[in-house]
């Protein structure tokens, strides 16, 4: 039987461990996927430190996952080896609960988390149910999109669902894992884009990623800097940072939801967004 490595967390707060394992098979319903990457999360902490509800070891941590498919198991139609495919934190849903029969497979009272209910990307070979991957498209390098399927969807589907349209003024607090992606998207959106970080060392990049405004919270009140810019009515302000230093005590901002659905209406829309790159095909 042929041999991988994987990186695992042998208990709660132990060390990562790497060993041999065999490579595993697909069981029904799931597909094997040969990792090309896989990001780093600050929620890979979780699965290390154990301080999640029920977590079993050891466990392999990783929701970042980009990779191809290399097997399929039993029943699987809609996924063929070959296929560029990417797993996030969205692990999986029964498909028959009241959330799942409303579309609302983030809140499927069964639903799993990718590295935490079950062995994740930090392996050369993970399995996945099917409900849990998402077509990657072609030109887009692995250890790019390996970052896109959690910290991407977060600011992504946040900045979607906030109600600002073109020109509303959308503030990304935190230039981290999140934020730096958050500011490009918000510039993609054409938002008019406000990044408040910590120090003035992250200017150039956040302007360089696509920021109209920097704020610096720790040189200035950013509650009032955005105020200048066109508070107390913006449309969305992303907070993109676990800490909560320089988060604008602002009353009425409407607070974006950081979720992390099914990734397809995502990719779809990376795809789309990507394909505005390339050639336009000559019409026949
Ligand atoms: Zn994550
Ligand atoms: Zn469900």
């Amino acid at each position: 039987m042929a041999k991988m490595k994987v990186a695992l967390v042998p208990k709660a707060g132990g060390d990562f461990e790497i060993v041999e394992r065999e490579i595993p098979s697909p069981g029904a319903g799931q597909v094997r996927i040969k990792v090309q990457a896989c990001g780093i999360c600050h929620s890979d902490v979780l699965t290390k430190e154990g301080s999640w509800p029920g977590l079993q070891y050891p466990r392999i941590p990783g929701h970042e996952v980009a990779g191809i498919i290399d097997e399929v198991g039993s029943g699987v139609t809609a996924w063929k080896k070959g296929e560029r495919v990417g797993v996030g934190w969205h692990g999986g849903q029964d498909n028959t609960c009241p959330a799942c029969r409303a579309g609302d497979f983030a809140n499927c009272v069964a639903g799993a988390v990718t590295g935490i209910s079950y062995d994740g990307g930090y392996q050369q070979f993970m399995l996945a149910p099917i409900e849990a991957v998402a077509h990657i498209p072609d030109g887009l390098d692995p250890a790019d999109a390996a970052p896109l399927m959690c910290a991407g969807i977060t600011t992504f589907n946040s900045l979607r669902h906030s109600g600002a349209g073109p020109g509303d003024l959308v503030a990304v607090q935190g230039i981290g894992g999140l934020g730096h992606l958050g500011i490009q998207f918000a510039n993609k959106f054409g938002y008019r884009v406000a990044a408040v970080g910590r120090g003035p060392e992250n200017e150039s990049l956040a302007k360089k990623l696509g920021a109209h405004h920097y704020i610096d919270s720790k040189a200035s009140n950013p509650a009032q800097e955005l105020q200048k810019l066109g508070f107390p009515a913006p449309r969305s302000f992303l907070a993109a940072s676990a800490s909560k230093a320089g988060l604008p005590e602002l009353p009425a901002i409407p607070k974006t939801p950081c979720a992390s659905p099914p990734l397809a209406a995502y990719v779809r829309w990376l795809r789309n967004f990507l394909s505005k790159g390339l050639p336009k095909p000559t019409p026949a």
